[in-house]
């Protein structure tokens, strides 16, 4: 399907242009990670509340029309939306078509690697955030390492390389395994990078002085590794501050999101499950698109609401400043 040849692009007052679109296919999950969720899960969305798979892609193409280069999706946990291998295929079949990456936990991706990358899945980031058993179980609340690890292989076997692993440090959890985290995924090839815990779990339980910095992190890892930053020039404008690993060639990223934030680099623009674009995770508004989709609007008329709402990002998302509020969304139904 050839996307509508809208000429606005998405671009805001403070001359970001978004090109990173992240879709949130469900806000389910089957995993209840402490930073994420409570223990009981949340209220999720019914399925008239949420995109069909007609009207996802329809909006998909309207971003991609607007100059969205690259569309990960997420959720939630993307695996557990059953049409999504479907998904992929139409978001390939776009035309430009866009970089399709993906972040999941992990667990059904040894059945479904293979044929999400058949489909048209460029690359994959899976969560893991500790390869202790106990740890994980404590961190995740369920006792499902074992799927993660079969998971990370597939992805491997089915050649969405290289395999990236995204972590987040808790204090008290699995702080003081980041070492071994890392041992891990140099002996396995599969490239880790740290995100600094933020405040956007449902249950408000983020506290700024317990957070593990981006600094604690690498002081741990530098107490079994040789940690050397790269070149800036070689860094790029990606969010991830990356480092050699005993000299190189492996590296590990670190993402300090909330004591070094990268707001003046960002790229990104989200669509949730439920057919709301945010123009950042920490938005106190979004805009509908699903209801005046239904109402049966044109494209043009889609993509002038999307690019209103992205007009008025902000210029950072201020954690740590007096007036921050937590966005009334959780992560999970935001799409991270
Ligand atoms: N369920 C999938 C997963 O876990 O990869 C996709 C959705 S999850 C919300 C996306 C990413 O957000 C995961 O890498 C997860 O670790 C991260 N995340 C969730 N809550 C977070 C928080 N409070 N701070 C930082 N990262 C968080
Ligand atoms: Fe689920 Fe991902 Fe949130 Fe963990 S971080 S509870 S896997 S949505």
């Amino acid at each position: 399907m050839s996307a509508a040849p809208h000429t606005a692009r998405l671009a805001d007052r403070h001359g970001r242009v978004a090109r990173d679109l992240r879709v949130s296919v469900t806000d389910r999950c089957n995993l209840r990670c402490r930073y994420c969720m409570p223990a009981e899960g949340l209220p999720w969305l019914a399925k008239p509340e949420m995109l069909t798979d007609d009207e996802l892609v329809r909006l998909v193409g309207i971003f991609v029309g607007l100059g969205v280069e690259q569309v990960r999706l997420t959720g939630g946990e993307p695996l557990l939306r059953r049409s999504l291998v479907d998904l992929v295929g139409r978001i390939a079949a776009l035309d430009p078509r866009p970089r399709i990456a993906m972040t999941t936990n992990g667990v059904g991706l040894d059945r479904l690697a293979a044929p999400l990358a058949a489909a048209g899945l460029d690359r994959v980031n899976v969560s893991l955030d500790t390869v202790d058993p106990a740890e994980f179980a404590a961190l995740t609340r369920r006792d499902r390492l074992a799927d993660v690890e079969a998971g990370l292989e597939a992805a491997r076997e089915a050649g969405l390389t290289p395999v990236k692993v995204n972590a987040v440090a808790m204090r008290g959890v699995n702080d003081t395994s980041v070492a071994d985290l890392l041992a891990w995924c140099l002996e396995r090839g599969y490239e880790l990078r740290f995100i600094e815990q933020m405040p956007l779990d449902a249950q408000h339980g983020w506290d700024a002085s317990t957070m593990i910095s981006s600094d604690e992190i690498r002081e741990r890892l530098s107490e079994r590794f040789v940690i050397t930053p790269l070149p800036a020039a070689e860094r790029g404008s990606a969010p991830a501050e990356r480092f050699l690993v005993d000299g190189g060639p492996a590296t590990v990223g670190i993402v300090a999101s909330v004591t070094a934030p990268f707001c003046g680099a960002c790229d990104r623009t989200r669509l949730t499950a439920d057919g709301q674009v945010r123009n950042c995770l920490f938005s106190q508004r979004e805009t509908d698109l699903r209801g005046p989709m239904r109402e049966g609007v044109s494209d043009a008329e889609l993509a002038d609401l999307i690019t209103g709402e992205m007009w008025r990002k902000a210029k950072g998302h201020g954690i740590g400043s007096e007036d921050f509020v937590q966005p009334l969304r959780p992560m999970s139904a935001i799409g991270g």
